[in-house]
């Protein structure tokens, strides 16, 4: 049987990364395995070696050509990975010129998701943990930023379920409840 592609998205801080660990390490012990990919990751390699950019959190202020082009290529790389994959990315990205696809066209075709999954919470809950992230070059929103954000990805997922087929799965990583978010995600990848 082909693998299953599974994509998660949420606004960054939502906490994606964290839950999609969590979920993998509980679904590793039952034999069930997936690859987990960050689809930034395969854009930054590819635009660090082009100096366009020094850190991943500067891609979103490419050119929209630049950053068309890489999420092509980092779609076709991500294409050719056989098995379960769980691709860690973003429904829209926010750059200075407004909202920016994160599954166009051009992506979902090379992909072809059997799921793809909303990571959410509350919006100041979000805003807390960007002000807490050291690691990261978070953009300084307000809470209705955020919620315009989220809104707009469920909007736009709607959209990648029209072109695909998909389903599409919302997950809530509250505060103190990441078990649960786990838990949540593991019953999709199952
Ligand atoms: P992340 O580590 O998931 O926050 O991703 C880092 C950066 O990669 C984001 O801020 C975006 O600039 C870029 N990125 C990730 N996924 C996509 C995508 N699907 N389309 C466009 N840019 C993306
Ligand atoms: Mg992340």
């Amino acid at each position: 049987m082909a693998g299953k592609k599974v994509i998660i998205t949420g606004v960054p801080g939502v906490g994606k990364t964290t839950v999609v660990n969590e979920a993998l390490a509980k679904l590793k012990s039952e034999g069930v395995e997936y690859q987990p990919i960050n689809f930034g990751s395969f854009m930054f390699e590819v635009a660090k070696t082009e100096g366009l950019v020094q850190d991943r959190d500067q891609m979103r202020s490419l050119d929209r050509a630049d950053q068309k082009r890489l999420q092509q290529r980092a779609a076709q790389a991500i294409a050719r990975i056989p098995g379960n994959v769980l691709i860690d990315t973003h429904a829209s990205v926010k750059t200075p010129k407004g909202y920016l696809a994160g599954l166009p066209e051009w992506v979902l075709r090379e992909i072809m998701p059997d799921v793809i999954i909303l990571v959410e919470t509350d919006n100041d809950q979000i805003l807390m943990r960007r002000m807490t992230d050291e690691t990261r070059t978070r953009d300084k929103e307000g809470t209705r930023a955020i919620a315009e954000h989220q809104q707009f990805n469920r909007s736009i997922a709607a959209a990648y379920a029209m072109m695909t087929g998909c389903t599409i799965r919302i997950i809530t990583n509250a505060d103190h409840l990441l078990d649960l978010a786990a838990t949540d995600m593991a019953d999709v990848l199952r």
